[in-house]
């Protein structure tokens, strides 16, 4: 009898998450590696009715560059008061492709769920819709006209939805990206951005014994030229360049190597750095013996005069539900929510659930945080 009564009491305290934890295991368990373009597919179709079921409008988007590029996007919309749109950016991709051993979940205690995405970023997916019901159960109409993204290869930088997302920032006055929270808890007020460039050499092969004057050595004009890309890194101003992968020349000792390319990574914070290092880059790059193309290049964002009081009304909106102090900070990795940035809008990111060790078999998610989080963003919506 007393173990009936102590239950009954337990039960409305567990009863709060339990739905979320029942959707986030559903959907933690079923693979969405992002290039298993079914298992992500399976995941908008499973989490497109729940969409539905709170008033919105939804559609499964196909990539612009194909339909083998990725699987589709999740658009989710409903017209509010004002055309000014909030648009909530996520992703049902992750980096746990069928072949990972890291499948399945597992509670490694009472809070914190093991497994592949359970914080990078389908907790993202189960918190905004909690938030979303809860805000639209208490107002007849949003207030501003909401809209809802689910990407489905953010992972690999989102190839093919750039300028999907260049023409949703047009209408969007607010951009809320729903990556984790930070390992302290904070959220995400900037985001630098990068640009990948990949770096051809063309030299002249010849045997490095008999003809070795004849030869133009590919290896060794693009190690000078690596040093001095390197050298562009000022950590002072927040700039890194970094080769990721060098190659050149055949398998061999006595040949002069004929070929060279490298691929290299540069994260500069704002937009002026970004100018500043491309012309750097074209002088170093300007040589007849080297091509290069810019694979990725995603713009920064950047906490502004139009953004640092609503980031401060959501910083306090987690102080008052949590109880914690929070910062936001300007996060080194890039994300989806980087290429809705221009001038004038208002982007926030890192405002999902918290965990830690994302992109490993440790990926965790604190699932307190999913009530905590999701009540914090209702409260912000019906604060704004
Ligand atoms: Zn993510």
């Amino acid at each position: 009898m007393k173990i009936l009564i102590l239950l009954i009491l337990l039960l409305p305290l567990y009863s709060l998450a339990s739905r979320e934890v029942d959707r986030l295991t559903e959907i933690v368990n079923m693979n969405s590696g992002t290039a298993n373009i079914k298992g992500v597919t399976a995941i908008q179709n499973k989490v497109k009715p729940w969409f539905e079921a709170i008033g919105f409008k939804v559609t499964l988007v196909p990539n612009p560059d194909g339909e083998k590029v990725s699987a589709p996007m999740l658009v989710a919309e409903m017209v509010g008061e004002k055309t000014e749109t909030i648009t909530f950016v996520m992703h049902a991709d992750t980096v746990f492709e069928p072949s990972s051993p890291f499948q399945k979940l597992k509670m490694t205690n009472e809070f914190l769920m093991n497994g592949p995405g359970t914080m990078d970023d389908k907790g993202g997916i189960v918190m905004v819709l909690k938030a979303l019901e809860d805000y639209l159960s208490v107002v007849k109409k949003p207030k501003y006209s909401l809209r809802v993204l689910v990407s489905p290869n953010e992972e690999v930088g989102s190839i093919g939805w750039w300028n999907t997302f260049h023409q949703f920032s047009q209408s969007s006055w607010l951009v809320l990206g729903l990556e984790p929270g930070h390992d302290d808890y904070g959220i995400v007020q900037g985001r630098k951005g990068n640009i990948w460039y990949e770096i051809n050499v063309k030299g002249k092969e010849s045997h490095a014994g008999r003809d070795h004057a004849e030869g133009v050595n590919a290896c060794q004009i693009l190690a000078k030229k690596l040093e001095e890309i390197q050298k562009l890194t000022d950590y002072k101003k927040s700039i890194t360049t970094s080769v990721g992968r060098m190659e050149g020349g055949q398998d061999k000792f006595n040949i002069v190597c004929g070929w060279a390319k490298a691929k290299i990574d540069i994260r500069v914070p704002d937009l002026a750095s970004y100018l500043v290092i491309t012309k750097k880059m074209q002088k170093i790059l300007k040589d007849p013996r080297i091509t290069f193309s810019i694979i990725d290049e995603t713009p920064a964002f950047n906490v502004n005069k139009i953004s640092r009081p609503v980031i401060a009304m959501y910083l306090k909106a987690i102080e008052k539900i949590e109880g914690r102090k929070v910062i936001s900070h300007i996060s080194g990795g890039v994300g989806d929510v980087n290429h809705f940035s221009r001038e004038g809008v208002i982007i926030m990111d890192g405002l999902g659930p918290v965990g830690g060790h994302a992109h490993t078999e440790q990926e965790f998610l604190d699932i307190r945080t999913i009530d905590t989080r999701s009540n914090v963003l209702t409260s912000f919506l019906q604060g704004l």
